[in-house]
């Protein structure tokens, strides 16, 4: 027997959700404010409430997957909630996962708090490498592991409720790092005769490459020794720097996007840390 589910929210994710564990064979009973999303659905065989509490009412396993937190308040504040297991895979920050938990503490439910790390189209194809962060009670993610596994792969990640967004922004964020270096790179090529297409598997390839550097980082964060294992130091890269700006220079390209990060090197070196990595920029970030 598959465990019966409710699903608030059916956009773009919603319904790649949806259809998952409809395909899977779970009795699934969906609402959604614009009501002719949850129609489609109801052609493949899910349950389609009349208003959010009446799917609440109807499973104790519930999951949300909406706009924004502020969503998740409006959608749920008619529901009665005593007794459901709440699973939010709405996108929001630490502070607000972990209020949402204590909220739907206080209405008498258990609560899961999700960051998806997919987007829609990776829903249901296993070998995509997309998964969801989970963090909240074991017991409650133990208990709906299988059910939760069936649209992607799952990541128990601690008992804050805060720690799934936490792991889901710090992730983005490496992202957006690693975007902004890629926008610089495409920039600096942007006026030659250089293919875009055939710079892209070269970045590609130098990114992989250089991404098992993380794992350095963080031996030197645990240990508070950043001399540790230095391949080139600090004071190497900051003489490096003007390269870098002279050839963005040179381009016609801002430094707007890498000038921070060489600003923070500097700082660092200034402070005598010259003999380490660039873990200690990680230090002048933390305030
Ligand atoms: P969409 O914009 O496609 O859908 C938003 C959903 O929220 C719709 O069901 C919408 O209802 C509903 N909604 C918005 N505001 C309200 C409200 N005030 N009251 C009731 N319902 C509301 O977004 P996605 O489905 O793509 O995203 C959902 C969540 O998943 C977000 O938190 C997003 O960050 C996260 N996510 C999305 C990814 C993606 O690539 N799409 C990737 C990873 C996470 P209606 O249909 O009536 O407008």
């Amino acid at each position: 027997e598959k465990t019966p589910l409710t699903l608030l929210g059916l956009g773009a994710m919603g319904t790649a959700l949806a259809r998952t564990w409809l395909a899977a064979g779970h009795p699934l009973t969906v609402w959604n404010r614009t009501p002719a999303r949850a129609e489609a659905l109801a052609a493949d065989g899910a349950e389609v409430a009349d208003s959010a509490a009446a799917a609440v009412a109807a499973n104790t396993l519930v999951v949300v997957c909406l706009l924004d937190d502020a969503s998740v308040e409006e959608v749920l504040a008619g529901a009665d909630l005593t007794g459901r297991d709440l699973v939010n895979l709405t996108t929001g920050t630490p502070a607000q996962a972990r209020a949402r938990a204590r909220w739907a503490q206080e209405r008498g439910a258990r609560y899961l708090d999700g960051g998806i790390m997919a987007v829609p189209p990776m829903i249901g194809v296993p070998e995509s490498g997309g998964y969801v962060f989970y963090s909240g009670p074991e017991e409650l993610f133990e208990r709906h592991r299988e059910t939760l596994a069936v649209p992607t792969g799952t990541r128990y990640v601690g008992e804050d409720a805060g720690f799934a967004a936490l792991h889901d922004v710090a992730l983005l964020s490496a992202m957006y790092g690693m975007f902004a270096g890629a926008s610089h790179a495409f920039a600096l090529i942007r006026k030659e005769d250089i293919d875009p297409a055939s710079l892209a598997p070269l970045l590609a390839d130098w990114i992989v490459a250089m991404a098992p550097a993380v794992h350095h980082t963080a031996e030197q964060l645990r240990s508070g020794d950043y001399t540790q294992g230095v391949v080139s130091n600090l004071a190497m890269q900051v003489a490096g720097i003007p390269t870098f700006l002279n050839t963005a220079e040179q381009q016609g390209v801002s430094p707007e996007l890498l000038g921070p990060y060489f600003e923070l090197m500097r700082r660092r070196l200034a402070e005598g840390s010259g003999e380490e990595d660039v873990t200690g920029v990680i230090d002048l970030l933390v305030r």
